[in-house]
């Protein structure tokens, strides 16, 4: 097929979280299974020097009722397995872009927010025009990721003769994340070149303000999301973040895909960030990089259970209970290591955990890759109390590395890590642990019985070999997605 994908980031160009990952990770998977990708991505700041890219386009593109001039840019990216290659497609306009942060700088969004993606948004439906028209390229499908791309299908949908031509495109809008819908007030409705009655409840009005991921699931022809819970879970006023109803009035639901990882860049046998390289059959190498860590974090080189903690600290990721259990955490005898950035309040709390208890908090405040993967390799356990997760990639990667996520029973988590029973033990599936409230005493309990379970060397050991064999690769998931881009009756057709 022939599959146009946009999306805000993807790996490894831009990245603020697992939407890069998934991103990157599919369109690559994708090309192997012999597809035609195109990514269409922002051209942010930080472009690494060389890179052979040709202009490929210059548009101009209506942002508030005025002509913006922009270019294309194209790197055409070797996959190996593949045919062919992956093109990406980097829209270049620098006064949006070129920016130290892609959505925000010192925790505040860029108040033009709404203008860079309506930009993106349109440069993207152009760029589809000019491989279809000028080019005489097929595409099928155009793949939206998010709040940043949904108004790609609002206004393929609701402006058809400005984009006739397209409208044997396909669009599936994948959700990663319902908490962050792209937001905008009421005012700025204008400027988003749309008849003034989609400024509505049944369009994109949402209490007064105009909501762009609203747009997109109303207007999509498919929508997904990244596990088959989170899936069941947004239809929920807890989960829904207001857009449950919109949702549920989808007469096709919403499927669920679950998400695959990157496993040659997330590989403990061949990892080139960590010190020292391990495989299921031999953990002698995960013990080095565990004393490594410790080195690295100014942690006291002692064989205690090495507790991990990696990701945005914002509320969703529910760190603040687990800065309301340091006290209890530090009457065990664990280490524990924190890699993230966010906010404010959760990174003071962190900062003043760690001065408080130098030998047994090792902190890491900051996005930084190689620590992700050394942590991930060096630790025995990660904890994930997240609120909500859609699918969540850190448990993941921790499953890969023979670290044993203890997770909240939600979205992803659940799907992704069989916790520790009697009956899954026994039947050898079992590859970390679960707990079901977002409380203190909930992520505690879990938290003690895996310090029990460490204990015991053997089954310890069997919790990690079956996390280490389970297959994450992208290989099923990327299937599942030609299904959908497929839709129900070409599926039928092939069967
Ligand atoms: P989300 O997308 O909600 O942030 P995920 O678990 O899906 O959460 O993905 C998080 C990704 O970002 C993982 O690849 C994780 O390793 C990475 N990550 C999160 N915080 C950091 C950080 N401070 N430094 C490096 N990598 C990070």
């Amino acid at each position: 097929m022939n599959i146009v994908m946009a999306a805000s980031e993807a790996v490894p160009y831009a990245k603020t979280g697992g939407l890069a990952d998934v991103v990157g990770a599919l369109a690559i998977e994708l090309t192997k299974l012999g597809h035609h990708v195109i990514l269409v991505m922002p051209d942010y700041r930080g472009r690494a020097a060389g890179e052979s890219r040709q202009l490929a386009m210059r548009l101009s593109i209506p942002v508030d009722g005025k002509p913006v001039d922009i270019t294309v840019e194209e790197e055409n990216v070797p996959v190996t397995g593949a045919l062919h290659r992956l093109r990406v497609l980097f829209v270049r306009y620098d006064p949006y872009f070129d920016r130290p942060g892609l959505y925000q700088q010192d925790h505040h969004d860029y108040p033009d927010n709404l203008e860079r993606f309506i930009l993106f948004c349109r440069a993207a439906l152009e760029i589809v025009r000019g491989l279809m028209e000028t080019r005489g390229e097929k595409v099928d499908v155009l793949h939206l990721h998010d709040w940043q791309t949904a108004l790609c299908a609002v206004y393929l949908k609701t402006l058809p003769h400005e984009y006739k031509g397209l409208d044997q495109l396909k669009v599936l809008l994948t959700l990663h994340n319902m908490g962050y819908q792209g937001i905008f007030p009421g005012q700025q409705f204008a400027k988003l070149g749309l008849p003034p009655s989609l400024f509505s409840p049944s369009g994109l009005e949402f209490y007064g303000s105009v909501n762009c991921l609203k747009g997109g699931i109303i207007f999509s022809d498919t929508v997904s999301t990244v596990s088959p819970t989170y899936a069941q879970e947004i239809m929920t006023a807890e989960y829904g973040c207001g857009l449950e109803g919109v949702l549920a009035s989808r007469a096709d639901g919403v499927k669920g895909i679950t998400n695959g990882i990157d496993i040659d860049a997330w590989n403990p046998e061949s990892d080139s960030y960590l010190p020292a390289q391990y495989t299921a059959a031999d953990l002698s190498g995960k013990r080095a990089c565990k004393r490594a860590l410790q080195r690295e974090l100014k942690l006291p080189n002692r064989d205690v259970p090495l507790l991990a903690v990696i990701g945005r600290l914002t509320f969703q990721k529910g760190f603040d209970l687990l800065i309301d259990v340091i006290p209890e955490l530090m009457s065990l005898d664990i280490q524990t290591v924190v890699l993230g950035t966010g906010d404010h309040h959760l990174e003071q709390q962190f900062i003043a955990a760690q001065a408080r208890y130098p030998d047994r908090i090792g902190l890491c405040l900051g996005f930084n890759e190689g620590m992700a993967h050394r942590i991930e390799a060096g630790s025995d356990m990660l904890i994930m109390p997240s609120r909500y997760e859609p699918c969540g990639l850190s448990q993941l990667y921790s499953l890969r590395y023979g670290t044993v996520p203890i997770v909240r029973r939600t979205g992803g988590l659940a799907d992704t890590v069989i916790p520790f029973r009697p009956s899954t033990i026994k039947s050898g599936r079992a590859t970390g642990f679960h707990f079901i409230d977002a409380s203190t005493d909930s992520l505690l309990s879990a938290l003690v019985l895996s310090l029990h379970v460490y204990k015991e060397r053997q089954t310890w050991q069997s919790l990690i070999y079956t996390g280490m064999k389970v297959d994450l690769s992208w290989d099923r998931s990327a299937k599942l997605y030609v299904d959908l881009y497929r839709g129900p009756q070409e599926g039928k057709k092939e069967n």
